[in-house]
């Protein structure tokens, strides 16, 4: 896949709308997590480097086509000139003459936020008109975005169909990584894919079996499988009626050559809570009336000798049930060792999901792995194989 940077544009005098994703968390006023509004900087300080004049656009919550004043990107204004160290220009509307006397406002150097492109019910309907409008307001468009690529909408698909396009260096980023992983990896490829329920990621398997050498299966998910294959794992999480979906998965695999690894000891315990009494048994043991919450040691033993030979990972999904001591051992072990041979320029390293990279973080690795997705759905939907319009739109 090719896709324009920063790099590729005339941008000297030029106003760029980039569109950004800084839907950040607050309580009250206050921003409790200011990464997401971090993580854009290095594609405006750029864009102001190349003489750009810098117009962001962005979505905040989901005011669902009307105009909410609690979700008002006002209330980032402050947070985003402390960020970025620059003065920020607020403009009322993300089109017509609000935006524009923003944007004429500001001078060079200074950065202009637009409000909330949400607040019209074009934007998530990808109105050709309302994308005019934007496009409209300056000469050229960044995508900086890659976390709302998965959704056509008017400031990100629909822009990119009218201005000159780039991708920022922040969805530049995460399109080498992913494409890294999974585009045109180095070989051997394992996959980890682990959480809760197969049913919330069919898609995503029946992609990764066909793309990647080995398939370590963790988590809940695992135990469907188990299952499947008739073996008994007493009262844990598992998804009986997926086990014909869970057998095709596993024949699908065989076919397309790619190792499926399922767990040959388990961490079992009496009840779902942290520091329940647990014991460690052979997978088939597990008493029907205990249930399964992490992979046991040889387990883990068996996923780091997979580790140790492939070239590049892609993770989604923890072992076990992380967010209880002790049953996140497994999740935690096998992160340290990816990050471990991260470390040694063995291995490439790439993860994402919600809980996953909370995983990593609680393992102390998320800095040793080679890159991880922050970007939630747009993320997963691209380990399944589709096409992320906002992306496909940077393409043309
Ligand atoms: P992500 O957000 O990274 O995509 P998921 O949401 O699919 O990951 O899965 C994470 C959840 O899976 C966690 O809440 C974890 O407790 C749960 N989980 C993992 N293993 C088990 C298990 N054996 N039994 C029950 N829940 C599990
Ligand atoms: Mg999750």
């Amino acid at each position: 896949m090719a896709w324009k940077t920063i790099d590729d544009l005339a941008l000297a005098g030029k106003t760029v709308l980039v569109r950004v994703d800084i839907n950040v968390p607050m309580e009250g006023d206050r921003v409790t997590d200011t990464t997401r509004i971090d993580k854009i900087k290095p594609t405006v300080e750029d864009l102001i480097a190349l003489g750009a004049k810098v117009v962001l656009l962005a979505h905040f919550d989901r005011p669902k086509g009307k105009v909410v004043p609690e979700m008002s990107l006002g209330r980032l204004q402050a947070a985003v000139a402390a960020s970025l160290g620059r003065k920020v220009v607020f403009g009322t509307d993300s089109v017509g003459a609000p935006a524009r006397e923003a944007i004429a406002a500001a001078g060079q150097g200074d950065v202009v936020l637009l409000e909330n492109t949400r607040f019209h019910p074009g934007e998530e309907k990808n109105d050709p008109a309302l994308a005019a409008e934007f496009a409209a307001l300056g000469d050229v468009f960044v995508n900086d975005a890659f976390s709302a690529a998965h959704r056509a909408h008017a400031s990100t698909e629909g822009l990119a169909r009218l201005l000159p396009c780039a991708a920022g260096r922040l969805m530049e980023a995460e399109l080498k990584a992913l494409e890294a992983a999974l585009g045109a990896p180095v070989r051997p490829v394992v996959a980890v894919v682990g959480g809760a329920k197969v049913s919330t990621k069919l898609d995503l398997l029946g992609n990764l079996v066909t793309k990647v050498d080995h398939l370590v299966i963790g988590g809940g998910m695992a135990n469907t499988f188990l299952v499947a294959q008739g073996i008994e794992v007493g009262k844990s999480l598992a998804e009986r009626d997926m086990a014909p979906t869970a057998l095709e998965i596993i024949a699908k695999a065989k076919a397309a050559g790619c190792t499926i690894h399922l767990p040959v000891d388990v961490v079992v315990a009496g009840e779902f809570k942290a520091n329940a009494a647990n014991k460690v048994v052979a997978v088939g043991d597990c008493p029907a009336d205990q249930m399964i919450l992490d992979a046991g040691p040889a387990t883990v033993k068996a996923i780091e000798a997979v580790f140790a030979a492939c070239k590049t990972l892609i993770w989604n999904g923890p072992l076990g049930a992380f967010e209880l001591t002790p049953f996140d051992a497994a999740t935690v072990a096998a992160a340290r060792a990816a990050a471990a041979l991260t470390r040694a320029g063995k291995l490439v390293s790439v993860a994402g999901g919600g809980d996953t990279v909370a995983a990593l973080h609680h393992a102390g690795v998320a800095e040793d792995f080679t890159f991880i997705s922050t970007a939630g759905g747009a993320f997963l939907e691209w380990m399944e194989g589709k096409d992320l319009p906002g992306v496909a739109a940077l393409n043309q």
